[in-house]
């Protein structure tokens, strides 16, 4: 039987984009699509995804709680703040053809900019109940909603669908249809942590407000939500899954990790084709491959161009693409900028985040001026330009609980120099002596998260230069690798298999 999936989340590429989660969200429905599976995705309607879904078929009021048929007191209670009764619009995402279900609820979604931040970059004051009602719409649907689909299996996407498991439970208690609940986890230092005055709103009975429930630290946690009330639990590499349960990554979490451990699994995650691959990306061209880098040469002299850098082919070109944050180890950069840029390097950075970090790159540029770029804000052709052109990507991070933009690199043949943490130590493999001679190697890694450790990284990166056979020969390799959505979503269907019911598992 090919399972019915409700698929939950924020965003999606290309309609909108904070970051990994969306190419999660755009590369993984299609290649369970591909497997058999019946996937539906379930969005809040932000004006981008609207404007990317082709309205198709039927339209479906979403209840607040103590409507006739459901619990009485359970969702979100329908506020005069945002007036008339939410709605579900169903469609299909134009470009892709996905199934999808938009979430409209009027003052609610209809904001432009970044979906989970205003313009100071503050949360929306309403951010608790913009996801609430995520979660509700979700539980509604997964415990049938509508007659004519309804779902085997409810997938949750990071803190904003953590409520949706909350109500599950709740509402499986009475519900005819109970789906089986997977939750993922891509990044569990945002955990959607709000006030405790917000209860009586949510809709939740109080006795799930105690440790072993949703609450955390006094205060209420979605992503809690999340990780006790699914059925599985899924995160975005194999050693992210481990270091979670751990204090030093578990974000006060670790704990409940712990006792989840049994239902806890790791699925790295894939590559989209049809965006990153150097041979046909639309927006690098031409395209290369591993037997014809010329086209690469090509990308790197027009990335000099554009970015104002010193048209050397033989400078070391290291780039960066990412948010430009403590999370991502960026805070080391700038003080190893002048030893990059005295062996003879470059740096290009494409980004946007903490202001400390970008002012002290901005430094670096003013120092270096051509030598050093720095372009602050978002921008997905410049991101592709980068990731072609540059010889290494970096990716110094903290904690990275899959990473993509090393897989890019490895795809693009531009060396990811990584810090061994999460999904970058379980896809980057360091050009030791050993792996060189076995033909392993894919990149740089360094342990330490410190200056002197990211130096060495950068230093052996350059030694490696020298030796331009093999160079080559990790290019190749690492262009080889891959890292692709169908592998992901086998694994996918199995936990959601493992976690259905027996008789509809067959
Ligand atoms: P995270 O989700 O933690 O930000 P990931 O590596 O999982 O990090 O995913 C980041 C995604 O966002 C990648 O697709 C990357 O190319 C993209 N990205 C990050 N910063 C920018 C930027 N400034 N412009 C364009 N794309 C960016």
């Amino acid at each position: 039987m090919n399972p019915k999936i409700l698929y939950v989340c924020s965003e999606v590429f290309p309609l909108l984009k904070t970051g990994g989660l969306a190419d999660v969200s755009a590369g993984l429905p299609p290649a369970l699509r591909a497997l058999g599976a019946d996937v539906r995705l379930l969005l809040p309607a932000f004006p981008g995804v609207v404007a990317g879904v082709t309205p198709e078929g039927p339209t479906l009021l979403v209840p607040a709680g103590g409507s006739p048929g459901l619990p009485s007191g359970l969702g979100p209670q329908a506020t005069s703040a945002h007036g008339p009764t939410p709605w579900l619009r169903a469609g299909r995402i134009t470009d892709s053809g996905v199934p999808v279900w938009l979430l409209h609820a009027p003052g609610l979604y209809e904001r432009s900019g970044n979906p989970y931040l205003d313009a100071s970059g503050q949360p929306w004051p309403d951010s608790a109940e913009q996801f609430a009602w995520l979660g509700w719409a979700a539980a509604l649907l997964g415990t049938g909603l509508s007659a004519a689909w309804r779902p085997d299996v409810v997938h949750g996407h990071d803190w904003h669908t953590g409520l949706a498991f909350a109500y599950l439970r709740e509402l499986a208690r009475t519900a005819e249809h109970r789906p089986a609940t997977v939750f993922t986890v891509h990044n569990l230092a945002y955990q959607g942590v709000f006030n405790a005055s917000l209860r009586p709103r949510l809709g939740l009975p109080d006795s799930l407000f105690h440790l072993q429930g949703l609450e955390f630290h006094g205060h209420i946690s979605f992503m809690k939500a999340g990780l006790k009330y699914s059925d599985a639990i899924t995160t975005v590499s194999p050693t992210y899954a481990r270091e979670i349960t751990g204090p030093e990554q578990g974000c006060g979490l670790d704990g409940v990790l712990r006792q989840r451990q049994a239902q806890l699994h790791g699925i790295l995650n894939g590559v989209d084709d049809a965006v990153w691959n150097p041979q046909t990306d639309p927006l690098v061209q031409p395209g290369f491959e591993a037997g014809h880098m010329e086209g690469k040469a090509q990308a790197k002299a027009r990335l000099q161009q554009r970015l104002g850098l010193q048209p050397r082919p033989d400078a070391l070109l290291f780039s960066v693409v990412s948010r430009l944050t403590e999370q991502k180890g960026l805070h080391l950069l700038p003080a190893v900028v002048d030893e990059l840029v005295g062996r003879g390097g470059q740096l290009a950075v494409l980004g946007s985040g903490d202001a400390a970090i970008e002012q002290a790159l901005r430094a670096c540029a003013q120092r270096h001026p051509e030598q050093v770029a720095l372009t602050v804000g978002y921008d997905e052709a410049l991101a592709h330009s980068v990731i072609a052109g540059a010889d290494v990507i970096l990716l110094p991070s903290r904690f990275e609980p899959c990473g993509l933009t090393q897989l890019y690199g490895l795809r693009y043949g531009t060396l990811p120099l990584v810090r061994a943490v999460g999904g970058l130590a379980d896809t980057v493999v360091d050009c030791s002596l050993e792996n060189l001679a076995d033909g392993s190697a894919s990149g740089f890694v360094f342990r330490d998260l410190d200056v002197p450790g990211l130096t060495a990284a950068v230093k052996r990166a350059f030694a490696l230069q020298r030796r331009p056979a093999e160079w080559l020969a990790v290019q190749q390799h690492a262009m080889a690798l891959r890292f692709d959505w169908a592998r992901a979503a086998a694994e996918y269907l199995s936990v959601y298999r493992a976690a259905m019911p027996a008789p509809a598992r067959a």
